[in-house]
């Protein structure tokens, strides 16, 4: 299974795409988390990524698609993968079509999950996750028992850096300009579909599951 989510931040792209991870036995490669670990880790990658992410923009695309490229050579991508905050540019798609040509591999399903743009500053500005293993937490729609500690797990809860109004409304214009017309890019292939993301997550999660059956 060869899966492509799509949606602006804070649809719920991440969580869905842990649980199918999860389900169907295949890993999830989130360009965010990658970037974020790579920033973490002071690497060369995550030096360079560093200013972009910060300010809500779009880290290159020679460095997004070098990543990704390593990362489905890996060997537990042979069964497949989801790509979850990749392609986020028309140039990302093209390259990720070469890159899986070479292989003589193709996408199976690209889904993309809607969202409404005030309800997803609200979602996002609220958010937290567990530091431990990676559960996500809402201010008001899913507190914690204890403030700041994980449910599942007692890890210690962690906000983005990003995941603040001004950078959120960034991330959503350079959504709305750069990301969107990756839908185009897809929509006449067959494999497109769009899911309701306001709606309640286990709705969102069992029409994935109907759509990738
Ligand atoms: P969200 O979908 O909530 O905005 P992500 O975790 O997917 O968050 O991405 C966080 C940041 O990482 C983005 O705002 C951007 O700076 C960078 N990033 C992630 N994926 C890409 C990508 N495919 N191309 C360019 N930049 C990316
Ligand atoms: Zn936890």
């Amino acid at each position: 299974m060869k899966l492509i989510l799509m949606g602006p931040p804070g649809a719920g792209k991440g969580t869905q795409a842990r649980r199918i991870a999860e389900s169907y036995g295949v890993p999830q490669l989130s360009t965010g988390d990658m970037l974020r670990a790579a920033v973490k880790a002071g690497t060369e990658v995550g030096q360079k990524a560093k200013a972009a992410m910060e300010s809500g923009g779009l880290v290159t695309d020679e460095i997004v698609v070098g990543i990704i490229a390593d990362r489905i050579g890996e060997a537990d991508c042979g069964k497949g993968f989801i790509l979850d905050g990749f392609p986020r540019t028309v140039a990302q798609a093209k390259a990720l079509d070469a890159m899986l040509a070479e292989r003589g591999l193709q996408i199976d399903h690209v889904i993309d999950i809607a969202a409404d743009t005030e309800a997803l500053v609200a979602r996002i500005t609220g958010r937290s996750t567990c530091a431990g293993c990676g559960e996500g937490y809402h201010a008001v729609h899913k507190k914690p028992a204890v403030a700041g500690v994980c449910d599942k797990c007692g890890g210690n809860l962690t906000t983005r850096a990003d995941d603040n109004e001004e950078t959120v409304r960034n991330r959503l214009s350079v959504y709305h300009q750069q990301t969107a017309p990756v839908m185009d890019h897809y929509r006449d292939g067959g494999k497109f579909r769009t899911v309701d993301g306001m709606l309640p997550m286990d709705t969102v999660y069992a029409q994935l599951c109907a759509i990738l059956g």
